[in-house]
């Protein structure tokens, strides 16, 4: 499969956009996010490519924590009920725009903390149907 498929993708609450037109990592725009840890808070910037771990955070997490995600526009908590299958830590789902849903652990540190597809074979065959791949 093209390892540079590009996520665009709204919050699973409200429906608006979670890109990030003005803070781009590899090249495009990033799903930008607020979260916090305990008494802090600031903002997660997730690389929109699939299965790329990259992210850039304004606040410090020790790894293995949890942390929560909200959207920045309706500011819902967007930790599900869904577990992770490596670390049980709460999963964050998105919608993508063409269909589908990405989701990533809450966990710092967990080998699913990263942007993937909850069925990947249906997400794979919408992207062909959206962008002729
Ligand atoms: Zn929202
Ligand atoms: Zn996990």
């Amino acid at each position: 499969m093209d390892k540079h498929v590009n996520l665009n993708v709204k919050c699973i609450k409200c429906g608006k956009s979670l890109m990030d037109h003005q803070k781009m990592i590899n090249n495009m725009p990033s799903i930008a996010l607020n979260i916090s840890h305990k008494d802090k808070t600031g903002k997660i910037w997730l690389c929109s490519n699939y299965g790329c771990y990259q992210h850039e955070k304004n606040i410090e997490v020790p790894d293995k924590e949890i942390v929560n995600f909200y959207c920045p526009h309706c500011e819902e908590l967007l930790n599900s009920d869904i577990k992770c299958k490596s670390c049980e830590a709460p999963i964050v789902k998105f919608n993508i725009y063409i269909g589908g849903v990405v989701s990533i652990c809450s966990r710092k540190g967990c080998n699913n903390h990263y942007v993937m597809f909850e069925d990947l074979s249906t997400a794979i065959s919408k992207f062909h149907r959206a962008y002729g791949m």
